[in-house]
Protein backbone atom coordinates (compact mmCIF):
# COMPACT_ATOMS: atom_id res chain seq x y z
CA UNK A 1 0.00 0.00 0.00
CA UNK A 2 0.94 3.83 -0.36
CA UNK A 3 1.45 4.77 3.37
CA UNK A 4 1.48 7.84 4.91
CA UNK A 5 3.24 9.06 8.20
CA UNK A 6 2.55 12.09 10.01
CA UNK A 7 5.28 12.03 13.14
CA UNK A 8 6.99 15.18 14.02
CA UNK A 9 9.64 12.90 16.17
CA UNK A 10 12.29 12.54 13.49
CA UNK A 11 13.63 9.47 15.09
CA UNK A 12 10.54 7.33 15.23
CA UNK A 13 9.24 8.53 11.93
CA UNK A 14 12.54 6.85 10.84
CA UNK A 15 11.96 3.84 12.02
CA UNK A 16 8.48 2.98 11.04
CA UNK A 17 9.18 4.45 7.78
CA UNK A 18 11.81 1.74 7.66
CA UNK A 19 9.66 -0.70 9.03
CA UNK A 20 6.91 -0.10 6.75
CA UNK A 21 9.53 -0.13 3.49
CA UNK A 22 10.28 -3.65 4.73
CA UNK A 23 7.01 -4.93 4.74
CA UNK A 24 6.35 -4.22 1.34
CA UNK A 25 4.65 -0.64 1.47
CA UNK A 26 5.75 2.85 -0.06
CA UNK A 27 6.01 4.87 2.36
CA UNK A 28 6.43 8.84 2.56
CA UNK A 29 7.67 10.35 6.16
CA UNK A 30 5.98 14.22 6.68
CA UNK A 31 6.78 15.90 10.05
CA UNK A 32 4.15 18.53 10.03
CA UNK A 33 -0.12 18.03 10.03
CA UNK A 34 -0.83 20.92 8.07
CA UNK A 35 1.35 19.30 5.37
CA UNK A 36 0.25 16.26 5.31
CA UNK A 37 -3.23 17.48 4.55
CA UNK A 38 -1.47 19.50 1.67
CA UNK A 39 0.13 16.28 0.11
CA UNK A 40 -3.37 14.29 0.85
CA UNK A 41 -4.95 17.13 -1.82
CA UNK A 42 -1.88 16.72 -3.92
CA UNK A 43 -1.78 12.32 -4.11
CA UNK A 44 -3.36 9.47 -3.12
CA UNK A 45 -2.11 7.34 0.02
CA UNK A 46 -4.17 4.22 0.88
CA UNK A 47 -3.45 4.39 4.35
CA UNK A 48 -2.28 7.60 6.42
CA UNK A 49 -0.69 6.55 9.81
CA UNK A 50 -0.27 9.89 12.46
CA UNK A 51 1.29 10.06 15.21
CA UNK A 52 -0.57 11.78 18.43
CA UNK A 53 1.56 15.01 17.64
CA UNK A 54 1.92 15.89 14.66
CA UNK A 55 3.75 19.26 15.15
CA UNK A 56 2.02 22.21 15.15
CA UNK A 57 -1.16 20.22 15.08
CA UNK A 58 -2.73 17.11 17.05
CA UNK A 59 -2.81 13.58 15.56
CA UNK A 60 -6.93 13.93 16.11
CA UNK A 61 -6.85 17.00 14.18
CA UNK A 62 -5.35 15.63 11.50
CA UNK A 63 -7.49 12.51 11.18
CA UNK A 64 -10.54 14.70 11.50
CA UNK A 65 -9.60 16.89 8.61
CA UNK A 66 -8.77 14.06 6.54
CA UNK A 67 -11.75 12.56 7.43
CA UNK A 68 -14.31 15.41 6.92
CA UNK A 69 -13.01 15.19 2.90
CA UNK A 70 -11.08 18.44 3.11
CA UNK A 71 -8.32 16.60 1.54
CA UNK A 72 -9.92 15.27 -1.37
CA UNK A 73 -12.35 12.98 -2.48
CA UNK A 74 -10.34 9.25 -1.97
CA UNK A 75 -11.17 7.44 1.04
CA UNK A 76 -7.80 7.19 3.38
CA UNK A 77 -7.56 5.14 6.04
CA UNK A 78 -6.07 6.32 9.25
CA UNK A 79 -4.27 5.14 11.30
CA UNK A 80 -4.05 7.27 14.81
CA UNK A 81 -0.79 6.09 16.84
CA UNK A 82 -1.48 7.04 20.89
CA UNK A 83 0.86 6.76 23.46
CA UNK A 84 0.55 4.06 26.22
CA UNK A 85 -0.11 6.18 28.54
CA UNK A 86 -3.78 6.95 27.42
CA UNK A 87 -6.51 4.64 28.88
CA UNK A 88 -9.90 5.79 27.86
CA UNK A 89 -11.45 8.17 25.02
CA UNK A 90 -10.83 5.58 22.92
CA UNK A 91 -14.15 5.81 21.14
CA UNK A 92 -13.78 9.50 21.14
CA UNK A 93 -10.63 9.18 18.98
CA UNK A 94 -12.45 7.02 16.51
CA UNK A 95 -15.64 9.50 16.04
CA UNK A 96 -13.48 12.02 15.42
CA UNK A 97 -11.99 10.08 12.32
CA UNK A 98 -9.94 7.28 12.96
CA UNK A 99 -10.42 4.15 11.93
CA UNK A 100 -7.80 2.34 13.87
CA UNK A 101 -5.22 3.14 16.98
CA UNK A 102 -2.17 1.82 17.95
CA UNK A 103 -0.72 1.82 20.89
CA UNK A 104 3.04 3.03 21.17
CA UNK A 105 5.84 1.23 21.61
CA UNK A 106 4.83 -0.36 18.68
CA UNK A 107 4.69 -3.94 18.40
CA UNK A 108 6.09 -4.77 14.95
CA UNK A 109 3.54 -7.99 14.52
CA UNK A 110 1.05 -5.95 15.46
CA UNK A 111 1.45 -3.32 13.25
CA UNK A 112 1.99 -5.63 10.49
CA UNK A 113 -1.90 -7.68 11.47
CA UNK A 114 -3.29 -4.38 11.71
CA UNK A 115 -1.99 -2.76 7.99
CA UNK A 116 -3.37 -6.66 7.10
CA UNK A 117 -6.65 -5.39 7.94
CA UNK A 118 -6.33 -2.39 7.00
CA UNK A 119 -5.49 -3.34 3.36
CA UNK A 120 -8.45 -5.81 3.55
CA UNK A 121 -10.84 -2.61 3.85
CA UNK A 122 -8.97 -0.24 1.31
CA UNK A 123 -9.22 -3.08 -1.26
CA UNK A 124 -12.85 -3.46 -1.00
CA UNK A 125 -13.02 0.48 -0.93
CA UNK A 126 -11.00 0.72 -4.12
CA UNK A 127 -13.12 -1.51 -5.52
CA UNK A 128 -16.54 0.10 -4.32
CA UNK A 129 -15.10 3.27 -6.35
CA UNK A 130 -14.50 2.06 -9.17
CA UNK A 131 -17.98 0.31 -9.50
CA UNK A 132 -18.97 3.59 -8.96
CA UNK A 133 -17.21 5.75 -11.29
CA UNK A 134 -16.41 3.02 -14.05
CA UNK A 135 -18.73 1.72 -16.73
CA UNK A 136 -18.74 -2.14 -16.99
CA UNK A 137 -18.57 -2.68 -19.88
CA UNK A 138 -15.81 -0.66 -21.02
CA UNK A 139 -13.69 0.42 -18.20
CA UNK A 140 -14.08 3.82 -19.12
CA UNK A 141 -15.36 6.86 -16.83
CA UNK A 142 -18.95 6.40 -16.74
CA UNK A 143 -21.81 9.85 -17.23
CA UNK A 144 -21.76 11.02 -14.00
CA UNK A 145 -17.96 11.00 -12.84
CA UNK A 146 -16.71 11.87 -16.38
CA UNK A 147 -18.90 15.29 -15.74
CA UNK A 148 -17.84 15.28 -12.52
CA UNK A 149 -13.65 14.86 -12.89
CA UNK A 150 -13.99 16.91 -16.07
CA UNK A 151 -15.65 20.14 -14.23
CA UNK A 152 -12.60 19.79 -12.24
CA UNK A 153 -10.64 19.88 -15.09
CA UNK A 154 -12.41 22.61 -17.00
CA UNK A 155 -11.93 24.90 -13.79
CA UNK A 156 -8.39 23.76 -13.45
CA UNK A 157 -7.51 25.16 -16.86
CA UNK A 158 -9.39 28.39 -16.31
CA UNK A 159 -7.86 28.93 -13.20
CA UNK A 160 -4.17 28.53 -15.27
CA UNK A 161 -5.63 30.16 -18.62
CA UNK A 162 -4.45 26.99 -20.05
CA UNK A 163 -6.43 25.22 -23.06
CA UNK A 164 -8.70 22.40 -22.99
CA UNK A 165 -10.67 20.67 -25.96
CA UNK A 166 -13.48 17.86 -25.86
CA UNK A 167 -13.70 15.62 -28.39
CA UNK A 168 -17.28 13.73 -28.52
CA UNK A 169 -18.08 10.61 -30.57
CA UNK A 170 -20.99 8.29 -31.57
CA UNK A 171 -20.84 4.94 -33.35
CA UNK A 172 -22.50 5.59 -37.26
CA UNK A 173 -25.47 3.56 -38.06
CA UNK A 174 -24.75 1.46 -34.40
CA UNK A 175 -28.57 0.40 -34.48
CA UNK A 176 -27.83 -1.55 -37.95
CA UNK A 177 -25.06 -3.28 -36.34
CA UNK A 178 -27.10 -4.65 -33.60
CA UNK A 179 -29.77 -5.47 -35.52
CA UNK A 180 -27.88 -7.27 -38.43
CA UNK A 181 -24.69 -9.02 -35.64
CA UNK A 182 -26.22 -9.33 -32.67
CA UNK A 183 -26.06 -7.72 -29.44
CA UNK A 184 -23.00 -9.59 -28.69
CA UNK A 185 -20.81 -8.09 -31.67
CA UNK A 186 -22.93 -4.68 -30.94
CA UNK A 187 -20.98 -4.86 -27.17
CA UNK A 188 -17.63 -5.50 -29.08
CA UNK A 189 -17.92 -2.60 -30.84
CA UNK A 190 -18.36 -0.40 -28.09
CA UNK A 191 -15.45 -2.02 -26.38
CA UNK A 192 -13.57 -1.76 -29.29
CA UNK A 193 -14.60 1.93 -29.88
CA UNK A 194 -13.24 2.47 -26.16
CA UNK A 195 -9.98 0.81 -26.53
CA UNK A 196 -8.95 2.51 -30.35
CA UNK A 197 -10.15 5.69 -28.46
CA UNK A 198 -7.38 5.16 -25.27
CA UNK A 199 -5.00 4.38 -27.80
CA UNK A 200 -5.35 7.52 -29.72
CA UNK A 201 -4.89 9.73 -26.41
CA UNK A 202 -3.05 11.07 -23.48
CA UNK A 203 -2.88 8.86 -20.51
CA UNK A 204 -3.92 12.11 -18.84
CA UNK A 205 -7.12 12.56 -20.89
CA UNK A 206 -10.37 11.81 -19.86
CA UNK A 207 -12.07 9.17 -21.54
CA UNK A 208 -15.85 8.45 -21.02
CA UNK A 209 -19.13 6.45 -21.71
CA UNK A 210 -21.47 9.29 -22.06
CA UNK A 211 -24.31 6.55 -22.69
CA UNK A 212 -25.24 3.66 -25.28
CA UNK A 213 -22.67 4.59 -27.95
CA UNK A 214 -21.70 7.88 -27.39
CA UNK A 215 -18.07 8.78 -25.80
CA UNK A 216 -16.22 11.68 -24.98
CA UNK A 217 -12.64 12.75 -23.88
CA UNK A 218 -11.73 15.34 -22.10
CA UNK A 219 -8.11 17.02 -23.55
CA UNK A 220 -6.09 19.00 -21.34
CA UNK A 221 -3.73 21.22 -22.15
CA UNK A 222 -4.88 20.89 -25.95
CA UNK A 223 -5.86 23.86 -28.01
CA UNK A 224 -8.26 23.82 -31.47
CA UNK A 225 -6.34 22.51 -33.94
CA UNK A 226 -4.56 20.10 -31.37
CA UNK A 227 -7.95 18.42 -30.25
CA UNK A 228 -8.93 18.51 -34.70
CA UNK A 229 -5.57 16.18 -35.13
CA UNK A 230 -6.89 13.96 -32.26
CA UNK A 231 -10.37 13.77 -33.55
CA UNK A 232 -8.90 12.76 -37.04
CA UNK A 233 -6.73 10.11 -35.64
CA UNK A 234 -9.30 9.14 -33.85
CA UNK A 235 -11.89 8.55 -36.54
CA UNK A 236 -9.08 7.25 -39.04
CA UNK A 237 -7.94 4.71 -36.69
CA UNK A 238 -11.63 3.50 -36.20
CA UNK A 239 -12.24 2.91 -39.33
CA UNK A 240 -9.55 0.56 -39.82
CA UNK A 241 -9.62 -1.02 -36.58
CA UNK A 242 -13.58 -3.17 -36.58
CA UNK A 243 -14.30 -6.15 -34.44
CA UNK A 244 -13.74 -9.93 -35.80
CA UNK A 245 -17.57 -11.41 -36.05
CA UNK A 246 -18.29 -14.86 -34.81
CA UNK A 247 -18.85 -16.23 -38.21
CA UNK A 248 -15.25 -14.93 -38.75
CA UNK A 249 -14.04 -11.80 -41.23
CA UNK A 250 -13.75 -8.37 -39.70
CA UNK A 251 -16.81 -5.74 -39.59
CA UNK A 252 -16.04 -2.29 -39.60
CA UNK A 253 -17.42 0.50 -38.67
CA UNK A 254 -17.27 4.13 -38.48
CA UNK A 255 -17.59 7.14 -36.01
CA UNK A 256 -18.66 10.61 -35.89
CA UNK A 257 -16.89 13.35 -33.80
CA UNK A 258 -17.93 17.03 -32.50
CA UNK A 259 -15.15 18.89 -31.25
CA UNK A 260 -15.88 21.48 -28.51
CA UNK A 261 -13.13 24.04 -27.27
CA UNK A 262 -12.77 25.40 -23.87
CA UNK A 263 -14.76 29.43 -23.84
CA UNK A 264 -13.85 31.67 -20.81
CA UNK A 265 -17.47 31.71 -19.89
CA UNK A 266 -17.54 27.62 -19.47
CA UNK A 267 -18.34 26.67 -15.68
CA UNK A 268 -18.94 23.10 -16.20
CA UNK A 269 -18.05 20.82 -19.04
CA UNK A 270 -21.94 20.55 -19.72
CA UNK A 271 -21.86 23.44 -21.69
CA UNK A 272 -18.68 22.51 -23.94
CA UNK A 273 -20.16 18.70 -23.85
CA UNK A 274 -22.90 20.74 -25.50
CA UNK A 275 -21.31 22.53 -28.50
CA UNK A 276 -19.17 19.29 -28.93
CA UNK A 277 -22.74 17.92 -29.29
CA UNK A 278 -23.84 20.64 -32.00
CA UNK A 279 -20.69 19.54 -33.93
CA UNK A 280 -21.65 15.93 -33.52
CA UNK A 281 -24.91 16.70 -34.71
CA UNK A 282 -23.48 18.20 -38.40
CA UNK A 283 -20.89 15.21 -38.77
CA UNK A 284 -23.91 13.00 -38.63
CA UNK A 285 -26.19 15.28 -41.08
CA UNK A 286 -22.80 15.87 -42.95
CA UNK A 287 -22.56 11.96 -44.04
CA UNK A 288 -21.09 10.16 -40.88
CA UNK A 289 -17.49 8.91 -40.42
CA UNK A 290 -15.97 12.62 -40.27
CA UNK A 291 -15.08 15.63 -38.04
CA UNK A 292 -16.80 18.88 -37.26
CA UNK A 293 -15.60 21.70 -35.16
CA UNK A 294 -17.21 24.33 -33.26
CA UNK A 295 -17.70 27.00 -34.94
CA UNK A 296 -14.74 29.73 -33.60
CA UNK A 297 -16.10 32.87 -31.74
CA UNK A 298 -14.11 35.71 -30.76
CA UNK A 299 -13.78 34.37 -26.96
CA UNK A 300 -12.55 31.09 -27.78
CA UNK A 301 -8.95 30.56 -26.18
CA UNK A 302 -5.92 29.89 -27.23
CA UNK A 303 -4.36 30.14 -31.02
CA UNK A 304 -6.14 28.49 -34.20
P1 LIG B 1 -26.29 7.26 -36.16
O1 LIG B 1 -25.30 7.01 -37.24
O2 LIG B 1 -27.21 8.37 -36.49
O3 LIG B 1 -25.65 7.47 -34.83
O4 LIG B 1 -27.18 5.95 -36.08
P2 LIG B 1 -27.32 4.92 -34.90
O5 LIG B 1 -27.95 3.69 -35.44
O6 LIG B 1 -26.02 4.72 -34.22
O7 LIG B 1 -28.36 5.69 -34.00
P3 LIG B 1 -28.66 5.73 -32.50
O8 LIG B 1 -27.65 6.55 -31.79
O9 LIG B 1 -30.08 6.21 -32.38
O10 LIG B 1 -28.60 4.21 -32.03
C1 LIG B 1 -28.06 3.82 -30.81
C2 LIG B 1 -28.45 2.37 -30.55
O11 LIG B 1 -27.48 1.82 -29.62
C3 LIG B 1 -29.75 2.18 -29.86
C4 LIG B 1 -29.54 1.07 -28.85
O12 LIG B 1 -30.32 -0.06 -29.17
C5 LIG B 1 -28.09 0.72 -28.96
N1 LIG B 1 -27.41 0.53 -27.67
C6 LIG B 1 -27.36 1.38 -26.65
N2 LIG B 1 -26.60 0.89 -25.64
C7 LIG B 1 -26.13 -0.33 -26.04
C8 LIG B 1 -25.26 -1.34 -25.44
O13 LIG B 1 -24.76 -1.21 -24.31
N3 LIG B 1 -24.99 -2.45 -26.16
C9 LIG B 1 -25.53 -2.61 -27.42
N4 LIG B 1 -25.22 -3.74 -28.08
N5 LIG B 1 -26.34 -1.71 -27.99
C10 LIG B 1 -26.64 -0.57 -27.33
MG1 LIG C 1 -24.92 6.22 -33.36
MG1 LIG D 1 -26.20 7.57 -30.33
Amino acid sequence: MRILVVDDSRISRRVLCDQLAKLGHEVVGIAEGSEALARCREERFDVVLVDFKAGAMEGQEVCWHLRCGQAGTHHVYLMLMVPGSITGQFAEIIENGADELLRKPLDESWLQARLLAASRVVRMQRELERLATTDGLTGALNRRHFLERGTEELQRARRHGRDLSLIMLDIDHFKAINDTHGHAVGDEAIRTCVRTCRAMVRQSDLLGRLGGEEFAALLPETNRAGAVLVANRVRGAMAITGVVLPAGGPLHFTVSIGVGVLHPDDRSVETLLARADAALYRAKRGGRNRVEVEEPTATTTGPG
